[in-house]
């Protein structure tokens, strides 16, 4: 007698998703596993994808076969040391082999011009998230993923501590489909205002999302796992969020050339060194300090005319508002809604400041060209005066990516309670916790492809009776 296959729920279409699904389907049929595979996305199908639908996919890896040889320590540095070793050293070591399996699906890779200033090294898929999406879905339906779009995951179903099936909500109705494993891949629960605030604290529920896919990612999985007692890891008041054009329509449209004049309050006033860190190393606490303290979450970056003489400026910005341009600080404060007479005061403070060789000015990289000692706060890099005309300004808000909340997992992606494997429940990509401190750059992406792949093919090893 034939056996009924065995099922396979993934929640969430996004990188982690889409990984863990298309890894299980070709798994089971290279081992003979008859394996049903069900990928379920809340959001309809034009909208599916999640955050990762929307990012432009940047990887830290120096090519598609390596990453840095201090990849791990460098985690472990940006995690604050809290991070799990073995876990970052897994997503080290299975790095190129995942990218050879995407690279195998019909994604081609290349090595891409960043913002303006250098950052570690990366790779990106060509045309960014949406045609990695696009790739990994088609392979899916070839390997005889099935998808469910408008289906949200409301609870796992548990009975005598083992996993069977998982309630969904679709068109009105809800109802449990067998699932003899599950992979939550979910995301975090950046679009539930009032997890935001529950984590964040007063204005957290009013925070911008940085792009319109990042709304369906509600922490739904997380309630699911923690109501069966999963454990928790990565930082709760955590978040990696960026500054972005507040009158833009694009998706993601941030504003990254602030560390080269200066940032002021709707007084007037600066409140932080713009040029400590190249801007990769500042945009998040930046941002995420323009919503939690400043008057109206608001901010603005002032320039002057030498902005448009930076080689590629554009690059540092996804607006395709220009910024306001005026020929008195005046008028430049009266058009953007500051207080004149603050914004007079700061930037004449500041150009006093400016007494070093402006040739110096790079950038590209930390040039090293400070204010002189007793400007506050100081400006450690990139001080030249704001003198030459037109001035510019860009409005700033801060706006979220992700949360760093999430579920624990091991190296093997499977979910942990009380430190121990969950029988048949692995979870990746954002849903899971590891990020603490600050977002190592250009890695919540490789991890979600990394560690869906991993759950994928650990899912299949359990279903065959080896879990
Ligand atoms: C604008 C932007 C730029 C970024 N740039 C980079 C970058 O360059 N490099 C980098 O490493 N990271 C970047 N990130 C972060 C990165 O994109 C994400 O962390 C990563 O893509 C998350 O992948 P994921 O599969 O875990 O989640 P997602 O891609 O967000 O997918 C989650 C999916 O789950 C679905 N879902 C949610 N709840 C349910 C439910 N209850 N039932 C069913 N489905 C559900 C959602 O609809 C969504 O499709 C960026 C993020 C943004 C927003």
């Amino acid at each position: 007698m034939t056996q009924p296959p065995k099922q396979l729920i993934v929640v969430g279409q996004g990188a982690a998703g889409l990984a863990a699904a298309l890894a299980a389907a070709e798994e089971a049929r290279r081992t003979g596993l008859t394996l049903a595979v069900t990928i379920l996305d809340k959001a309809a199908e034009g909208e599916a994808g999640g955050n990762t639908r929307s990012t432009p996919s940047y990887m830290r890896m120096v090519a598609l076969d390596r990453v840095e040889e201090s990849f791990a320590a460098d985690m472990m540095a940006a995690t604050d040391g809290r991070g799990d070793r073995r876990y970052f050293e897994r997503l080290a070591a299975e790095a190129p082999a995942t990218m050879r399996w995407i690279g195998s699906h019909g994604v081609e890779f290349h090595k891409p011009v960043y913002y303006l200033a250098k950052g570690p090294p990366r790779i990106q898929p060509v045309g960014g998230g949406q045609a990695i999406v696009g790739a990994l879905t088609k392979a899916a339906n070839a390997a005889g993923v099935t998808i469910r779009y408008g289906c949200t995951a409301r609870a796992l179903a548990v009975e005598g501590g083992a996993l069977h099936g998982v309630e969904i909500e679709s068109g009105g109705r809800t109802e449990i489909v067998a699932a003899d494993a599950v992979v939550l891949a979910s995301g975090g629960f950046q679009g539930d205002p009032a997890r935001m605030r529950e984590h964040f604290g007063p204005r957290g529920e009013t925070m911008k999302l940085i792009s319109p896919g990042t709304r369906f990612n509600t922490g739904d999985g997380i309630a699911m796992a923690r109501a069966h007692g999963v454990d928790v890891s990565g930082q709760w008041d955590g978040m990696h969020c960026e500054p972005i054009d507040p009158r833009s329509k694009n998706s993601a449209p941030v504003v990254l050339v602030y560390p080269y004049g200066v940032v002021v309050d709707k007084a007037g006033r600066r409140f932080f060194d713009e040029g400590a860190g190249l801007v990769h190393e500042t945009w998040e606490a930046f941002a995420r300090d323009i919503q939690f303290n400043r008057p109206d979450g608001t901010a603005f970056a002032i320039l002057d005319r030498r902005l448009f003489d930076i080689p590629d400026w554009q690059r540092a910005t996804r607006s395709e508002v220009p910024p306001a341009q005026a020929d008195t600080l005046e008028a430049l404060a009266r058009a953007i809604g500051v207080d004149p007479a603050g914004l007079a005061e700061t930037v004449a403070r500041y150009n006093a400041a400016c007494t070093g060789d402006a040739s110096r000015f790079d950038a590209a990289v930390c040039d090293g060209l400070a204010a002189a000692p007793g400007l506050f706060p100081p400006k450690s890099n990139w001080a030249r005066a704001i003198s030459e005309l037109p001035f510019v300004a860009y409005p700033l808000i801060g706006a979220i990516a992700y949360t760093f909340g999430g579920l624990a997992t091991d190296e093997r992606a499977r979910a942990l309670r009380s430190g121990e494997p969950f029988p048949g429940l692995y979870a990746a990509g954002e849903i899971t916790g590891h990020f603490y401190g600050t977002a190592p750059n250009a890695v919540s992406v490789l991890r979600a492809f990394v560690f869906g792949r991993i759950a994928g093919l650990e899912a299949v090893s359990y279903l065959r009776g080896n879990g």
